[in-house]
């Protein structure tokens, strides 16, 4: 049984209250480990650590002395990249192979964000002779960071990479669901000679994320789960007027056109839909299909459903996991039933897979629902599960207005052999990511983020990094002398 605990302060400890809480396993719903739950009581120790540590000497350390310590937590991630990747599949119920993947992903960003702030300097503005003007780019401060339970240990480390590569110090809180690669990666960190207060790690569920967005002393909060505690968090960080990100959820429309090449289309709406069993912010789950071609591709599709191999993430053969809380299998077994309400086809899926190995566990069969209409209640909120919406339309001005009709904007895909008609729908879908030809690829290099109500911000990219900081202007007059503008 694994028991983590919280670290506060360069130190490991128990909450204040000795809380725990039991993590399951979505595979079988196995107690897994006892996590420490932490109250705000806790948090409020774990922000006046960094708040201490970002005022004291971490203040000094140069950009090469950041870049290094990036470098070097990439190099003990890759060291402990099987222990975090079998640690990632037992909490989520992902499949080795995606849990193995994301730690390659996560060394990469740390070895991204190490590259760009070794090549930060400030700007020297033009000005008179007499005179130093720079542009300056200083740490923020005391960055909260709340990540959800889908990706865990990737999510975190899209804001870890930058926070700590910027100069600012962090405090962490990971999904109450799925603490246990933040917390081994916590211990990766505590190897490693930072000054106390510098990174402290807080497990427990809304009220220690809520003391985080709330508390005049941290001057950033970073975001990644719902839309509704998105508002919140956005609400209380009016406080002190902190800094926000928000990465937020999606509903990404993937376009089929009559003229695509289907034999890609077909396979990749299947892996743009399933995927992390559909449990991606940018999960191609509405799935938008032109008139000529429609019928024969719910029938490819049809075909294909049944042979997706689900099971146990550990088992070589398994290409889907289950879903990851009872709660979520019951939102989106309800979803599907309100799809069928409103009219649409239920061609495959829509319940728990046949077989006793299927009895505990949130396992769900990947579905299909066809002939489902803009105006639908599955058409327009998140699923969030393995789910695949299929509409039917007649034209680019049709399709177009219907994929932006939506409140999200994260991310989207378009299938065409028409570069004229890819680019036009690249430049008119209202979406941070819009692919052609392809689905979920995402680099470090490029900046990740959503529209409208997908969030606020960017991760990755520069951008990802200047989030973490604030800009001043330096001006230095080296020789001053009086102005007489108030006469003499
Ligand atoms: P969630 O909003 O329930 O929780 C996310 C995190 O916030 C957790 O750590 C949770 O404990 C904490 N939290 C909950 N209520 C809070 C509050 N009032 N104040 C402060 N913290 C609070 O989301 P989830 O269910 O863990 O994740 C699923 C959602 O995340 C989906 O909507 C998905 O689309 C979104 N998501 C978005 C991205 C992206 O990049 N845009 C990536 C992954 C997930």
């Amino acid at each position: 049984m694994i028991l983590t605990q919280l670290y506060i302060d360069g130190q490991w400890q128990s909450p204040i209250d000795q809380g725990t809480r039991a993590i399951l396993s979505p595979a079988d719903e196995s107690v897994i480990a006892q996590a420490a739950e932490a109250t705000r009581a806790d948090v409020r120790l774990a922000i006046a650590a960094a708040r201490k540590a970002f005022d004291g000497p971490w203040r000094q350390t140069t950009i090469r002395d950041r870049a290094r310590l990036l470098n070097k937590i990439a190099e003990l991630i890759d060291r402990d990249a099987e222990k975090l990747a079998r640690l990632e599949s037992l909490n989520t119920g992902k499949t080795l192979t995606e849990s193995r993947t994301d730690m390659g992903d996560i060394a990469a960003t740390f070895r991204y964000f190490a590259g760009l702030v070794a090549s930060e300097s400030g700007a020297v503005n033009e000005a008179p002779h007499h005179v130093i003007s720079r542009t300056l780019r200083e740490p923020v401060g005391v960055c909260g960071l709340i990540t959800p339970w889908n990706y865990p240990l990737l999510q975190a480390a899209w804001k870890i990479a930058p926070a700590l590569g910027a100069g600012n110090t962090v405090v962490i809180k990971p999904s109450n669901l799925t603490p246990l690669t933040t917390h081994h990666f916590t211990q990766l960190v505590a190897e490693l000679d930072l000054p106390p207060g510098v990174f402290n790690l807080v497990t427990g569920g809304a009220e220690v994320g809520a003391e985080l967005a709330e508390s005049l002393d941290v001057d950033l909060v970073s975001f990644t789960g719902g839309a509704y505690a998105g508002e919140s968090i956005m609400k209380a960080a009016t406080g002190n007027f902190k800094r926000i990100g928000l990465e937020l959820g999606g509903k990404n429309p993937n376009i089929v056109f009559a003229d695509a090449d289907l034999d890609a289309a077909v396979d990749y709406a299947l892996n743009a839909a399933f995927f992390h069993a559909g449990q991606v912010c940018s999960a191609g789950s509405r799935l938008m299909i032109e008139d000529g071609i429609y019928d024969a591709f719910i029938s490819r599709l049809a075909k294909r459903l049944p042979r997706i191999v689900i099971g146990n993430g550990f088992h070589g053969e398994t290409q889907m996991g289950p879903v990851q809380s009872a709660q979520q299998h019951e939102k989106i077994l309800g979803m599907v039933q309100a799809g069928i309400a409103e009219g649409a086809r239920l061609v495959h899926g829509g319940k728990r897979p046949a077989g006793d190995v299927f009895k505990t566990g949130y396992w769900l069969e990947p579905t299909l629902l066809a002939d489902v209409t803009a105006d639908m209640k599955i058409a327009k909120e998140e699923i969030f599960g393995p789910v695949i919406t299929a509409e039917r339309f007649r034209s680019e001005e049709e399709v177009l207005r219907a994929a932006n009709d939506t409140p999200y904007g994260l991310a989207g895909a378009v299938w065409t052999r028409d570069l004229d008609k890819a680019n036009r729908m690249s430049r008119g879908l209202r979406f941070g990511t819009v692919w052609v030809n392809d689905y979920h690829p995402y680099f470090p290099e490029a900046p990740w983020g959503g529209y409208k109500a997908s969030g606020i911000g960017r991760e990755l990219a520069r951008i990802g990094l200047d989030e973490y900081t604030e800009l001043k202007h330096s001006y230095i007059n080296l020789a001053p002398k009086a102005m007489g503008w108030f006469g003499a």
